[in-house]
């Protein structure tokens, strides 16, 4: 039997010709665009905790995060993590997923928390107590103001952290900043265990 798809990046259909879509339940991209999503599974250290990059951050990965955050086109929010999803909802359903701060107007802008919205399928529990105190966008900050993203965030509800096996996920990893702002952030509510998992990795940054 073959099962006829449309892709929800380029929307054309496709059939699946690969063992590892097969053996998927669901497939949204079709191999054209499944391939242009380049597959890195890095992993590496942040403050000595082990972190998963996921995939590079191409410019088809920014125009796809574009077309989704930006443009606010929710129906490509399970794309991100579809290549994954054996990997995510095995092992880590026992995880509880600490989510990047936006802040609450940007939240509210966009209409969903596009953080959350790419987990939901998987069922894995969330926790989204970290927030940034005004608004303000990384890419407009300074190099000493990156630095010092710390004082502009803050934790709240952070006692539900305690004991448990705590995941820091973020779509897009720059200088890490964010990421080693929330690992200071949770430290003090002793979780079990902390890893982080990041979408993409940018690996030159563009001086635009
Ligand atoms: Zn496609």
């Amino acid at each position: 039997m073959v099962t006829t798809n449309i892709c929800k990046c380029c929307f054309k259909t496709f059939t699946l010709d690969t063992i590892h879509s097969l053996m998927k339940e669901t497939n949204y991209l079709c191999r054209k665009c499944q391939e242009q999503l380049i597959q890195l599974n890095l992993k590496g250290k942040e403050k000595g905790f082990k972190i998963t990059f996921l995939y590079e951050y191409s410019a088809f990965f920014r125009e796809i995060l574009f077309r989704y955050k930006g443009c606010g086109d929710l129906e490509l929010a399970p794309i991100f993590l579809d290549y994954y999803a054996n990997y995510i909802q095995y092992r880590f359903r026992n995880w509880l997923f600490i989510l990047a701060p936006s802040s609450k107007e940007r939240i509210s802008a966009r209409g969903f928390s596009h953080l959350e919205e790419i987990l939901k399928p998987y069922h894995l529990n969330t926790f989204s107590g970290i927030t940034k105190k005004q608004d303000f966008k990384q890419s407009d900050l300074s190099l000493e103001a990156r630095q010092n993203i710390l004082s502009k965030l803050e934790i709240i509800d952070g006692s539900k952290l305690s004991g448990k096996n705590a995941m820091i996920f973020d779509d897009v990893y720059t200088t890490g900043a964010t990421i080693r702002a929330m690992i200071d952030l949770i430290l003090p509510y002793q979780p079990r265990k902390i890893q982080v998992l990041v979408l993409a990795k940018v690996f030159k940054i563009d001086e635009e």
